[in-house]
């Protein structure tokens, strides 16, 4: 479970994971040596526990929020969201976060991931979100089970070799997805991400038409879909994220949305917006 009830809980289900944890392994290698076929389940790293920590101060909270989450709940707040990177103007995107001190959640292809570790390790390192859209692009609807638990777990191992940190949040290429693949996501453990908020920047590839479709979007708690693939799409976040800052959003990972969210988000859910 995503959302508050999932992360704000202490470490007392710890024993529970790691008992989980040893059944999975366990289950593996029977498959193994019973020539079956089987996947690990994505396991979202041990939130931090609260429960040793009495904050004296809101700013104390923050700090000491599961994932350093600092945004106000009480102001608006959206999600940007790149997809199909890392490319070669990802790392001008993250001057521009930088600069600003504000979020973003990098939806990448495994593949990719090696070729620009050090790209994905700085968004990460930013407090930025780097969770999966595939190894290779393909269309999840139309692969086997077995081939979708491959491209979901690959790139997951591709995003933990690089950032240290493991996501078990993805966003399906093509937004293509079919009941099989959301059971299939919901019994790997995976949460997935669309949007609220289709810029279609892949399309226009104009920084103005980026511009203007973010703009005219952009709402409490919206999910907005862009590609960092496109240097259009990243000379239209120089005006973009001063403009949303100037309209009061704050602009936070997909994750801080889910945790601010009163929703409770469950592996095999598909998310539009927190
Ligand atoms: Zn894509």
């Amino acid at each position: 479970m995503y959302g508050k009830a999932f992360v704000k809980r202490g470490g007392g289900d710890l024993k529970m994971r790691k008992l989980i944890s040893m059944l999975t392994l366990s289950m593996m290698a029977f498959a193994l040596f019973s020539g079956g076929n089987t996947y690990g389940k994505c396991v979202p790293p041990e939130p931090a526990s609260e429960s040793e920590v009495s904050p004296n101060t809101a700013e104390q909270a923050a700090s000491t929020s599961p994932g350093g989450f600092t945004a106000d709940p009480a102001r608006p707040m959206l999600a940007l969201t790149f997809d199909d990177g890392p490319s070669a103007h990802t790392g001008r995107l993250l001057d521009m976060l930088e600069k600003y001190e504000v979020k973003a959640t990098f939806c990448v292809v495994g593949y990719l991931v090696d070729g620009r570790s050090d790209v994905v390790k700085r968004a990460s390192d930013m407090g930025c979100e780097v969770i999966g859209h595939s190894w290779d692009h393909k269309q999840l609807t139309k692969l086997s089970n077995d081939a979708i638990a491959a491209q979901l777990e690959k790139t997951r191992a591709a995003i933990e070799a690089a950032t240290g940190k493991t996501s078990c949040l993805y966003r399906p290429p093509y937004g293509a997805l079919s009941e099989r693949v959301k059971a299939l996501s919901r019994e790997l453990g995976y949460l997935m991400i669309y949007w609220s908020v289709d810029t279609l920047d892949w399309k226009t590839r104009n920084a103005d038409a980026v511009y203007k479709a973010v703009m005219k979007g952009a709402s409490d708690r919206a999910i907005i879909l862009c590609h960092d693939l496109h240097k259009t799409t990243v000379d239209a976040m120089e005006r973009v994220i001063p403009d949303l800052l100037a309209q009061g959003f704050q602009l936070v990972t997909v994750s801080e949305l889910l945790y601010h969210s009163d929703k409770k988000f469950e592996p095999g859910q598909v998310v539009y917006k927190g």
